[in-house]
């Protein structure tokens, strides 16, 4: 499966654009880069301005505007890397790479201006010829899209033709070379930025998702649920849950063998995903027991949904290679809803644990709603879902 052509497909896709990366991802991703950028603003915003007395020391008069746009940078960067400590969004990180390229730029733009455009390779104000270069390489700390990056460098590759352009040396043989070679460097730091974003991707995936069946793990399932819950319970929106496990799957184990139950909990989640909704979170929670978390959803929305998925499941015909029959499989299924806003995730849990508990007592094959539930459970029984949820 690793190496169809789909698989490539999709690992390029999610490579070239974000479009494709779960939300969570994103979040995940814009933590790492915010980190990052605040960093580099200060620490340039600070390097910017210990370099004053470097140029007063070479270049004498002319430093003196020079020191000014470096003030003027300095105050920019920390303006930027203040800005975007305060904010967690992928946009909002998006938004400070792109202040800070084109305040780099600028710095570059005017700094050259104000030097009249230094030709001479060995003088000092020439290196203020080669701070595209500069800019390309430090940007290769940023994990970011081939999309994103792109856009970065050709900010950069603007300015840089514009400078050329100005000082006459757009077309010199010399203009070329260093065109080559920052075309090669560009080529490289995307390499890098991209190779960055795929590793993060990988390590992400493997944290967060169910080796077997590809859907979040228990620890993703449970972070994301308490996110998304307490986001709902301020708006006092309903919100339920699912507890679903599968009917007497170890008798599918014992008789058919442990692949057989394999295919059966893929076949299960397949169904599960197709019938979700996009805001629905749904995950192993451990061994063959799942959990749909369905914000904003009623009890009797809850219900009709948990129907239908049992429905689907009784109706599945699971081929197994090897076996002349088809596999069938039912589920149980406990249902809770929170209404109250001092409700809290664990206790909605706990209370779908009790609703599957009466459903497997009942006879298998059926849905239990939480607020039908005498109290079954003698104290000790109860799983403890409060460790679990924090
Ligand atoms: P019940 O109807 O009461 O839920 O009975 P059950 O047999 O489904 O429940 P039980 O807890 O006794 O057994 C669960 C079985 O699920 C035992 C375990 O071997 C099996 N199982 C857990 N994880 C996996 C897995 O990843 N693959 C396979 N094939 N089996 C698994
Ligand atoms: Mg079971
Ligand atoms: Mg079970």
């Amino acid at each position: 499966m690793e190496l169809s052509l789909s698989y490539y497909k999709a690992q390029l896709g999610e490579l070239l654009t974000a479009k494709h990366h779960a939300s969570a991802f994103s979040t995940t991703r814009a933590t790492y880069l915010r980190i990052r950028i605040v960093a580099l603003c200060y620490l340039w915003a600070a390097l910017c301005i210990l370099w004053i007395p470097v140029d007063a020391l070479l270049l004498d008069q002319a430093s003196a505007p020079l020191a000014i746009l470096r003030l003027k940078l300095s105050a920019v960067l920390f303006f930027i890397g203040w800005l975007t400590s305060q904010r967690s969004t992928l946009n909002a990180c998006r938004n400070a790479i792109f202040a800070l390229v084109v305040s780099l730029n600028l710095f570059y733009m005017l700094t050259n201006h104000a030097l009249g455009y230094p030709h001479s390779i060995d003088a000092f104000s020439y290196c203020y010829n080669l701070l595209p270069f500069v800019y390309v390489v430090i940007l290769t700390i940023l994990p970011l899209t081939v999309k994103e990056s792109v856009c970065v460098m050709l900010i950069i590759a603007v300015s840089q033709i514009y400078v050329d352009a100005q000082s006459g040396a757009l077309l010199s043989f010399e203009t070329f070379t260093l065109y080559w070679l920052q075309t090669v460097i560009g080529f490289l730091v995307i390499w890098t930025q991209t190779s960055k974003l795929h590793m993060m991707l990988r390590l992400y995936r493997h944290a967060t998702l169910d080796p077997l069946t590809g859907i979040y793990n228990r620890r993703m399932l449970l972070t994301l649920a308490k996110r998304d819950f307490e986001n709902t319970r301020t708006k006092s929106r309903p919100y339920s849950v699912l507890l679903m496990d599968l009917d007497r799957f170890k008798r599918v184990n014992d008789r058919y063998g442990h692949h057989a139950g394999d295919i059966v909990l893929q076949a299960f989640t397949q169904a599960v995903q197709e019938t979700q909704r996009k805001s629905d979170i749904f995950g192993r929670f451990g061994g063959e027991e799942f959990i749909l978390f369905l914000p904003k959803c009623s009890a009797d929305n809850a219900q009709h949904v948990a129907n239908r998925i049992m429905a689907l499941i009784r109706d599945m015909r699971i081929e197994v290679e090897g076996l002349s029959e088809p596999l069938k499989v039912t589920i149980s299924i406990g249902i809770s809803t929170s209404l109250c806003k001092d409700d809290d995730l664990s206790v909605i849990l706990e209370q779908a644990d009790q609703a599957l508990f009466k459903a497997k007592n009942s006879g298998r094959d059926q849905s239990s709603t939480y607020d039908r539930v005498d109290e079954l459970i003698e104290e000790g029984q109860k799983r403890p879902w409060l460790e679990l949820v924090n």
